[in-house]
């Protein structure tokens, strides 16, 4: 049996039962692709649902403004995915129709190689293979290869591989077949070699180099900041600001926030809620403070902070590091009460 076979098979008994598999709609597909691109099914799932019930089609999404889209995707981080798919909304409403070629669908905002590929497969049944993470994995290990993935050689090379192995009208039924395929048997770690269909073929089984495969260069450095937050509670207010572009967390809100220096004096009460809470984004390690600030006078504050009743920050996104202080102010807040 050729190895598109093996898959396909594979797929037909095992293929996972997600909600946006039973659809061609490529709206509600992208809007799938997007939100598991860096975040598990199990939670990707749930926000998913919630989307295509809010914003049923992409002229929905494009109507709504930029702040509800990112108040409805906080919690999955990397945010500037919520922003490009807002952005691709408008564009495609622009367009009168979701654009059903890949060069069409590539010209998307945020739309890269991978999710193009995985839209036209899915919702225009386009011969065009998709190569994420599991499909690295897989071909790397049945075929032995060692070329690193993070490269533009390796790239070419598994891309070329798996546009060869794709079977004529069937994009995708075999697209979905080898990622469900890495993902649950020729998983990253401990993969089921044993129950695999493909051992007899498997390079990497037979020449005892699974977990050497795939091959990916090491580059990017991580770097560490140390940030403060100061929460002002002045008067039942607060004060926040939208982060600005050009940084990590565009377009979402915090409170004051101080970087590179020590605090300054303040009127009122300081109190220390948390010291050295470390978040782990993808090239940035953030070590953060929390304090609180309790005072009857409102300090001098960079013009674009602006005050607003604490009962409403809940309707302003927040990056998921300022939920962690809002939780520690809610703990304390509770511990004070009856003090
Ligand atoms: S035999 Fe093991 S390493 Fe090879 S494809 Fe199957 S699960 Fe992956």
């Amino acid at each position: 049996m050729t190895f598109a076979n093996v898959i396909l098979q594979w797929f037909k008994k095992n293929g996972r039962d997600l909600p946006w598999r039973g659809t061609r709609d490529p709206y509600r597909i992208w809007l799938s692709e997007v939100i598991l691109q860096q975040t598990r099914i199990v939670q990707g799932r749930d926000y998913w649902l919630r989307f295509v019930e809010r914003w049923p089609t992409a002229h929905d999404l494009a109507l709504a403004s930029e702040d509800e889209v990112l108040r409805m995707w906080q919690g999955l981080g990397y945010y500037s995915r919520a922003r490009n798919l807002h952005h691709a909304a408008q564009q495609i409403d622009q367009m009168g129709h979701f654009p059903d070629t890949l060069e069409g669908i590539r010209s998307l905002k945020g739309v890269g190689d991978y999710t193009a590929a995985a839209i036209a497969s899915m919702a225009f049944d386009i011969d065009v293979a998709v190569v994420d993470g599991n499909v690295y994995r897989v071909l790397a290990r049945h075929y032995g290869i060692d070329t690193p993935i993070n490269t533009t050689q390796g790239k070419r090379l598994f891309t070329e591989l798996a546009q060869s192995l794709l079977p004529q009208g069937m994009a995708a039924a075999f697209n979905q077949g080898m990622m469900d395929f890495g993902a649950m048997m020729c998983t990253p770690r401990s993969p089921q070699c044993s129950e695999c269909p493909l051992a007899e073929t498997c390079d990497a089984l037979h020449t005892r180099r699974v977990d050497d495969l795939p091959v990916k260069l090491k580059t990017t450095q991580v770097k560490e900041r140390a940030m403060q937050y100061v929460y002002i509670r002045c008067k039942g207010q607060t004060a926040i600001h939208r982060r600005p572009s050009g940084d990590i967390w565009q377009g979402l809100y915090e409170p004051l926030m101080i970087e590179n220096r020590p605090l300054p004096s303040f009127d009122g009460q300081l109190t220390l809620l948390r010291q050295g809470v470390k978040h782990v984004l993808t090239h940035r390690i953030l070590l953060a403070d929390f304090w609180l600030l309790e005072t009857e006078v409102k300090p001098d504050l960079p013009s674009d902070y602006f005050w607003i009743s604490e009962t409403d920050l809940d309707r302003y996104a927040v990056p998921r590091l300022v939920e962690h202080l809002l939780d520690c102010l809610a703990k304390y807040t509770e511990k004070t009460k009856y003090k």
